[in-house]
């Protein structure tokens, strides 16, 4: 068989060639980064779950009209995408305080805020995803006034959806990041949600015990990152059947 040709490989996947004009494989690999890669690790499994969870999301998505770039999951590993243009910035969309908001404004993590707060990052791991206002956005051309329309839209869809589907399993859902992808088609453009979704770009915290269910285990050294992501998908429904344990029979 012919070797697949690579476009991009980047943190946590790998970018292919699809199939048709227009696709992208997108292969979830199981390397772990945090603090601009400079802490690093290989957790076992960690790519199958965010194939897995990125699929429901997205999926989910879909059937709520929100437009994803997903297509349909490929096996265990792969999705295949709909090719896109990246818009260069990270959208945060914040439901309680945590991370650098914590830092940057001295919130306690976990105090909730007065309504979901949108932030905006330009794209550059070399300058480390720097924090960006509509000014910058606007002027250096990144995304247009419409754009940003539409992106805030999204977020917030976004936003919405996922905090109703979590808090339906006991999981608070204080923050996320997404990306934006731009499509034509023929003449008009229309911006979708790319990339991923899954608790590598979102943070999730069991609303009962606060306990951490996102890649904060990793970065901040709480335990089993396979556990954790294991344990969202479990919640949904969404773990590949061989690794649900199977029942003990008492008699
Ligand atoms: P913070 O700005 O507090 O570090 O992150 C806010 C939210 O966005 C968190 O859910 C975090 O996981 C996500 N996030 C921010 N930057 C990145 C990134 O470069 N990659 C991923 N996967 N998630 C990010």
């Amino acid at each position: 068989m012919a070797r697949r040709k690579k476009i991009y490989e980047g943190k946590a996947k790998i970018l292919y060639e699809g199939p048709e004009p227009g696709t992208i494989v997108q292969y979830f690999k199981d390397d772990a980064t945090a603090f601009n890669a400079e802490k690093k690790d290989v957790i076992d499994g960690k790519g199958v779950l965010n194939n897995r969870l990125s699929e429901f999301f997205m999926n989910g998505l879909a059937q709520i009209g929100v437009p994803t770039h997903f297509i349909r999951r490929l096996n265990m590993r792969e999705q295949l995408v709909r090719s896109c243009e990246i818009v260069p910035l990270e959208v945060i969309v914040r439901n309680y305080a945590a991370g650098t908001m914590s830092k940057r404004l001295g919130i306690a993590e976990g105090t909730q805020l007065p309504r979901p707060i949108v932030e905006y990052c330009y794209k550059d791991d070399s300058l480390g995803d720097p924090l960006v206002t509509e000014e910058h956005i606007a002027a250096f051309g990144w995304a247009s006034q419409q754009d940003m329309e539409d992106i805030l839209s999204l977020a917030l869809r976004v936003n919405d959806f996922l905090s109703g589907v979590m808090l339906a399993v006991g999981i608070r859902l204080v923050d996320f990041k997404i990306e934006i992808g731009r499509v034509y088609d023929g003449d008009y453009q229309r911006l979708i949600i790319a990339d991923e979704i899954s608790p590598d770009s979102c943070r999730l915290w069991d609303i009962e015990t606060g306990q951490k269910l996102d890649k904060d285990v990793f970065r901040r050294d709480l335990g089993s990152l396979t556990d954790a992501y294991s344990e969202v998908a479990r919640r949904l429904g969404v773990l590949p059947q061989s690794n649900v344990a199977k029942p003990t029979l008492i008699n």
